[in-house]
C-alpha cells in the first residue's frame, strides 16, 4: 500500500512539474516571426495588448503600431522580435530585470519612470482625455473630474495624473477595458485614458463619449534597462524609420490623418 502511494504521489509530482514548465513558456502563440534569417538572436518586448491601436490582438496574434515598429527595428538591426503578453505595470519590472530586452506599449516618457529605465527617442504623441456618460454625466469638465469617481488603468499616466485628486475616488484596473466596463454599468464617474484606445472604446460601447477637453501632452517611447547598449542601435533604426516614413506609414495605418 506505502509503495502504491508513493507511486502515486511520484506520478503527481512529475505531472506538476511539467504543467509548471509548460506553463512557462508563456509567449508561444503571441510570438511574431521576422523576417530575419533562422537563428536570429531574439528581442523580447514587453507589452500588454489590451491597447488598441498600439497593441491587440488579432487571431491570436498580437498586431498593432508598437508590434509593427518594433518589427521593422529588429528586421533593421537582424534581430527575430518575441512578443511577450503581461500586465502593463510588469512591463518596466520585466526590463528592469532583463527578462525582456525592451518595453514597448504606448508608454509615456515620465521623470519617475527615467529614474529606474531609459527610453528611446520619442515615436509618437498622445493626450489623456476623459470618457463619461453621453447622458447625464456627472463629470463636464475636467475640474469636475477632482471630486468624481474615477476609472483608470492601474499603474499609467491617468493613474498617476488623477491620483493628485484628493477628494476623487480612484478605482484602479488592471485593464482599461475594465474600466471602460466600469463606467458602462454607472460603477464610476468618468475614465481617463490615452487618447488612441479612448476612441477604441468609445466606437465599440454604446452611450459614452470622451469630452472635448485639452488635457495632458504626453510622447510614446521605448523603455529599456539603464545604459543599455541597445539603446543607441534602437535609436538609429527609429531615426531611419522616422526619416523614411515608414514610421508615420505604419502611425496612419492604424490611425488615419
Ligand atoms: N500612456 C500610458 C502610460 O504610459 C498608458 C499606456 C498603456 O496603458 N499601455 O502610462
Amino acid at each position: 500500500m506505502k509503495r502504491i502511494l508513493s507511486i502515486i504521489l511520484a506520478v503527481a509530482i512529475l505531472a506538476t512539474t511539467a504543467a509548471v514548465f509548460a506553463s512557462c513558456g508563456g509567449n508561444a502563440d503571441t510570438s511574431s516571426k521576422t523576417e530575419s534569417g533562422e537563428g536570429a538572436k531574439e528581442l523580447h518586448m514587453a507589452t500588454n495588448a489590451f491597447f488598441e491601436p498600439y497593441e491587440f490582438y488579432e487571431d491570436k496574434k498580437v498586431v498593432g503600431i508598437d508590434p509593427e515598429i518594433a518589427q521593422a527595428i529588429c528586421d533593421k538591426l537582424g534581430y527575430k522580435l518575441v512578443i511577450d503578453d503581461m500586465d502593463f505595470d510588469a512591463i518596466i519590472i520585466s526590463v528592469t530585470s532583463g527578462k525582456a530586452d525592451f518595453g514597448m506599449a504606448g508608454m509615456t516618457v515620465t521623470e519617475d519612470r527615467l529614474k529606474s529605465v531609459d527610453f528611446t527617442d520619442s515615436y509618437a504623441t498622445s493626450t489623456q482625455v476623459i470618457i463619461v456618460p453621453e447622458e447625464n454625466s456627472k463629470v463636464a469638465n475636467a475640474k469636475d473630474l477632482e471630486k468624481a469617481s474615477i476609472g483608470v488603468q492601474l499603474g499609467t499616466t491617468g493613474d498617476i495624473y488623477v491620483s493628485d485628486f484628493k477628494e476623487a475616488k480612484i478605482e484602479r484596473y488592471k485593464k482599461g477595458a475594465d474600466a471602460v466596463l466600469a463606467l458602462t454599468k454607472g460603477k464610476v464617474d468618468a475614465v481617463v485614458i490615452d487618447s488612441e484606445p479612448a476612441k477604441k472604446f468609445v466606437e465599440a460601447n454604446d452611450g459614452i463619449k470622451i469630452l472635448d477637453e485639452p488635457f495632458t501632452e504626453e510622447e510614446y517611447a521605448i523603455c529599456l534597462a539603464k545604459d543599455s547598449e541597445l539603446t543607441e542601435k534602437i535609436n538609429g533604426a527609429l531615426k531611419e524609420l522616422k526619416e523614411d516614413g515608414t514610421v508615420k506609414k505604419i502611425i496612419d495605418k492604424y490611425i488615419g490623418d
